[in-house]
């Protein structure tokens, strides 16, 4: 592929499709107000195709088209990109994980993925443990779990007093706007599934002897704080989605669908980079490679 089209920030993602795939419409505006009970999980916005199986074969399409934008990032060397992905249990971060970022070489992209912090880890502020992980130049990090957790689940089972978690909010959009006022390009995804879609994949863990590793007693707990959960995510997308750090809602109860949504914010973000290929500082046409 020549460098050109690269250069073309929203070309048609695919020869087969004739309109674009709109990624603003899964955005949310800055002060937006967020009614996730309004959001159909099962919805497909943007998209032109009929089914799942054209889908799929948009996805592979795609997928093409990722590796040799991340492989451009890499030899540029000179931005930073950031995509963290928030969702229920069983929402499909994994999957998504997979899926999308099938095929790019593991040299430039890292998976960081946040559990229950250690007790070295709490011994320090919630950015701490954050921060080391955040990508250098040419890199593309995927943050699995984030600093989000900290107003979710820190919130919703009380670890620390509203007194503290409510700060944090201001705390969030400040250190990402640090981050992409130093040449990090911030992409956050909300992965959002129904309850009875998370209690059919709950379930399918349980029915599939090949899924059990997958099963967590621990995931029952926040599926029964369901609305609290939706509630948490609701106030964070309202207040912590900027220009410089954006939040897309991302229906998901339709993989293929989520697969195809999120592959097209990160390529349409990567490709709006104008990044080129560095230029040799030397005549190509001078060298003589040796017998
Ligand atoms: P998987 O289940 O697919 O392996 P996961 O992200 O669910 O991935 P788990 O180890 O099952 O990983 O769960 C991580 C847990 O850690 C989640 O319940 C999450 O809410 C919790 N967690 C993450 N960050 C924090 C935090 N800052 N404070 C408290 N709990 C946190
Ligand atoms: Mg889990």
């Amino acid at each position: 592929m020549s460098q050109a089209n690269y250069h073309a920030p929203m070309a048609p993602a695919n020869s087969s499709s004739t309109t674009a795939f709109d990624i603003d419409k899964l955005r949310v505006k800055p002060g937006e107000k967020v009614d996730l009970s309004k959001v159909d999980t099962r919805s497909t916005p943007s998209w032109d195709g009929d089914d799942k199986d054209e889908g799929k074969a948009r996805l592979v399409d795609l997928n093409g088209k990722m590796e040799q934008l991340q492989e451009l990032l890499w030899a540029n060397g000179k931005e930073r990109v950031l995509l963290v992905l928030q969702a229920m249990d069983a929402g499909g971060k994994d999957g998504t994980v997979r899926h999308v970022f099938e095929g790019v070489n593991p040299s430039g992209v890292r998976v960081a993925s946040f559990k229950k912090p250690s007790s070295k880890e709490l011994s320090h502020d919630y950015l701490w443990r954050i921060h080391r992980q955040v990508p250098g130049d040419g890199e593309l990090v995927i943050f699995n779990r984030s600093h989000y957790e900290d107003v979710l689940i820190v919130r919703v089972e009380e670890l620390v007093p509203q007194s503290r978690w409510s700060k944090r909010y201001d705390h969030i959009v400040n250190f990402e706007q640090m981050l992409a006022d130093e040449g990090t390009t911030i992409v956050k995804i909300f992965l959002h599934i129904s309850k009875s879609e998370q209690q059919e994949r709950l379930q399918a863990r349980l029915d599939e002897p090949e899924k059990n590793w997958k099963f967590d007693a621990g995931d029952l707990g926040p599926r029964a704080k369901w609305d609290d959960y939706q509630k948490a995510f609701e106030e964070l997308l309202q207040k912590t989605s900027t220009k410089d750090a954006p939040w897309f809602i991302v229906p998901a109860d339709r993989k293929w669908y989520r697969n195809i949504a999120v592959s097209e914010i990160m390529i349409q973000t990567l490709r709006g980079l104008n990044m080129s290929y560095p230029e040799a500082d030397f005549n190509p046409a001078d060298i003589v490679i040796p017998d």
